[in-house]
């Protein structure tokens, strides 16, 4: 396809062609495969955070269970081994001031217990170190009473909740006494202090939303830290995590979602307090629990930070390749424009190449190019063909070699004063010697190429075969010499003959004018109008022959070339022709002052007389009007073109050429006051030895304006 054909459409289509190859198309997945990854690393990253997070404070919230259940157990140990002690001695104390004494020492070396009470078989109460108590009957309290109907030495009893006469939330923990018969006697009771377990509880806080607390295996809670309006005391909802961790009979349970107690999403840790060795069939639950969203708040906002991070890298990744492609496309664009713009001009210049290389070949003139040793190089077939050498043959000559050797010295000076320092020479003229020896005048201009460090690298030069000018030269020279020889003679003989025929002529005037004068008397009529008539003749044939030697005289007089003011000149002539101008009743215009020229005052008031008579004789207007002007000649400089322009009658344009013809007049020889038809010849042939030229526009009927020069072009 030409480049010229390619269109838009084409080249858009090439473009995204281009665009859409694979390596683009990859790199887009490359990016989108490296934001999924990347993307894929960060939420991994976060999803493992989340993980983290959440296992972190499981194990954390583990730990704080077992700090609590350890410390529980070793309570509960201790109040076990203080209790089953002292049911050792039961038999051996009394109750009196000594059991009370010891239960006091007892109960404050056991921190955990407020009360030890020891009761009698019906639930009275024969000794505790709180002495108000002693005498009264709880036998309905859970740990006289469970104990009394399932009575076993082994079991360690541990009471739901329950609020003491004095008003305490506690815990009761029991052990039966069994009498000598082995029937039941009693029950030895210890009530938890709930102010130990508040400031243990508290000690294992860590975060404004956790919460620790102990529940009774029957699902009673006990304590919740911190406090919490009408949970202490509350029965467990059966669908709670407790008793999911119950049924699963595990020491610890981990739960995570809506917790029962206190309505929100919740992570809780459960742990079962049974410490080995020790017998208790409802023993106690610890409970650790952190409100979810607000232990993810860290790891929220971290997350936040990532995504924002990865949303702002993707984005800006996106930009970025977004405008690199852009640019890229439009670097290709760019490209392909270039490329294109290339191949046209190659193809510009390849047609150009052919263009130039056939006018090269099938030129009339021949080419030739040579070496600065001046060996040929290269030419065209018009060369080869003028010289009637072959290839083979040419390729080892100089141009020396076919130039005659009186032509060398000249030839020699032009390509060192001329085509070194100038690059080229002027058209110049020497010969040529053909193959068959034959020797041709050839014209020939001679140019050089200089390489790239200006060092003269070879010439060429188009040669043309003059030998048809010349001999057309020499040929127009004879005709000019003969031509001037004919004109010469023929002015020559124009003036003998008119000077000479004046003579006779006269002689002819005067002996018929003498003899109407003298002999009119003799004379009838008819002889008397036959002399006027010769008499007329005779003056008439006076005026051709003075037209004719005006004109003869003009080629043979020498002009007298000086600058005259064509102003001056003109005015001149009006002067002298005043009264035909009066009479004529001619208005002569002569707009502003005519420039001053070289030419000869006489001749050129000869043309002006001439051209204004013309322009009044040839006026058949009432009103007669001559603008006598010039105008400035935008080709030549200082170069005038004057004018005179009338509104007679005007000439056909068919008789333009003839009116310079000497002795052609247009009219009846004595219509508009009659002439010889010599002026305008006159007129034109002293103009064109000025070396000027004159011509003329005319419209019949509206006027005529004769133009002239006064100097060469
Ligand atoms: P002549 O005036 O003696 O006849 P010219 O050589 O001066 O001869 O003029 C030749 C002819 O050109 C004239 O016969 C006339 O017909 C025509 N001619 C010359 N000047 C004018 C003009 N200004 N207007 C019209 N015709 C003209």
């Amino acid at each position: 396809m030409p480049a010229e054909q390619i269109n838009k459409g084409d080249r858009e289509i090439v473009i995204q062609q281009f665009l859409n190859r694979d390596s683009f198309f990859s790199k887009r997945r490359i990016l989108i495969i490296s934001l999924v990854l990347i993307g894929g690393i960060f939420c991994l990253n976060i999803y493992s955070d989340y993980n983290n997070t959440v296992k972190r404070e499981q194990e954390r919230l583990l730990n704080k269970t077992k700090i609590l259940q350890k410390n529980i157990e070793q309570n509960l140990i201790a109040t076990r081994d203080v209790l089953v002690d002292l049911r050792k001695y039961v038999p051996r104390y009394t109750a009196g001031q000594d059991l009370i004494d010891r239960l006091q020492i007892l109960t404050n070396a056991l921190p955990g217990v407020r009360t030890i009470g020891i009761t009698d078989a019906s639930g009275i109460w024969l000794a505790s170190n709180r002495v108000e108590l002693i005498g009264k009957n709880f036998g309905y309290r859970d740990y006289f009473n469970v104990p009394k109907h399932h009575p076993d030495e082994k079991i360690l009893y541990l009471t739901p909740p329950y609020i003491t006469s004095l008003g305490v939330n506690t815990l009761g923990i029991s052990v039966v006494i069994i009498g000598p018969k082995g029937e039941f006697s009693g029950v030895i009771t210890a009530a938890l202090e709930p102010n130990y377990f508040t400031p243990l509880l508290d000690s294992v806080l860590h975060a404004g939303d956790m919460w620790v607390g102990i529940a009774h295996w029957d699902g009673i809670i006990y304590m919740i830290r911190p406090e919490m309006e009408k949970l202490s005391g509350n029965t467990i909802q059966s669908d709670s995590f407790f008793y999911q961790h119950k049924g699963s009979g595990k020491e610890y349970s981990v739960f995570s979602g809506t917790a029962n107690a206190t309505g929100d999403d919740r992570l809780i840790v459960l742990s079962t307090i049974s410490p080995s060795g020790l017998n208790i069939p409802a023993p106690l639950v610890v409970a650790a629990s952190r409100n979810r969203s607000s232990l993810l708040t860290k790891w929220r906002n971290d997350s936040i930070k990532i995504i924002s991070l990865y949303v702002f890298l993707a984005l800006i990744s996106v930009i970025g390749f977004n405008t690199f492609q852009r640019r890229q496309r439009r670097y290709i664009r760019k490209a392909a424009e270039a490329a294109e713009a290339l191949l046209i001009t190659q193809n510009k210049i390849i047609e150009s190449e052919k263009k130039y290389r056939d006018l090269y070949q099938g030129s009339r003139d021949g080419y030739v190019m040579v070496d600065m040793a001046g060996v040929i190089l290269e030419y065209n077939s018009a060369y080869k063909l003028m010289l009637g050498y072959t290839d083979d043959e040419l390729v080892l000559k100089t141009y020396a070699d076919l130039t005659p050797v009186k032509w060398h010295a000249m030839e020699k000076e032009i390509v060192e004063n001329q085509v070194i320092p100038h690059y080229y020479s002027s058209i110049y003229e020497k010969e040529y010697i053909r193959k068959d020896g034959k020797v041709f005048p050839v014209e020939l201009r001679a140019h050089l190429v200089r390489d790239e460090n200006d060092l003269p690298q070879y010439m060429w030069a188009f040669v043309r075969d003059i030998t048809e000018r010349k001999l057309n030269e020499k040929k127009i020279a004879k005709f000019t010499a003969e031509l001037e020889r004919s004109n010469n003679e023929l002015d020559s003989f124009a003036y003998i003959a008119s000077h000479d025929l004046k003579e006779p002529l006269r002689g002819i005037y005067n002996y018929s004018y003498f003899l109407l004068e003298d002999n009119a008397d003799r004379l009838d009529d008819s002889g008397k109008e036959k002399l006027n008539t010769l008499v007329y003749l005779t003056k008439r044939m006076e005026g051709l022959i003075n037209d004719l030697l005006k004109f003869s005289r003009i080629s043979r007089v020498a002009f007298e070339m000086k600058e005259i003011k064509i102003d001056d000149v003109v005015k001149e002539s009006l002067a002298i022709l005043q009264i035909t101008l009066e009479k004529g009743n001619v208005k002569v215009d002569i707009p502003r002052p005519l420039p001053a020229v070289e030419c000869d005052n006489y001749q050129i008031a000869e043309v002006f007389q001439n051209l204004i008579s013309n322009a009044v004789k040839y006026n058949d207007k009432a009103e007669k009007r001559i603008e006598i002007n010039y105008m400035e000649d935008t080709k030549t400089a200082n170069k005038y073109i004057f004018y005179v322009r009338d509104n007679g009658i005007g000439i056909d344009e068919k008789y333009f050429d003839s009116i310079f013809t000497i002795f052609k007049r247009l009219h009846a020889r004595d219509k508009f006051g009659g002439g010889t038809g010599a002026g305008l010849t006159i007129v034109k042939k002293i103009i064109e030895r000025h070396g000027g030229k004159i011509w003329l526009e005319s419209t019949p009927e509206e006027g005529t304006v004769f133009y002239f020069t006064l100097q060469g072009e």
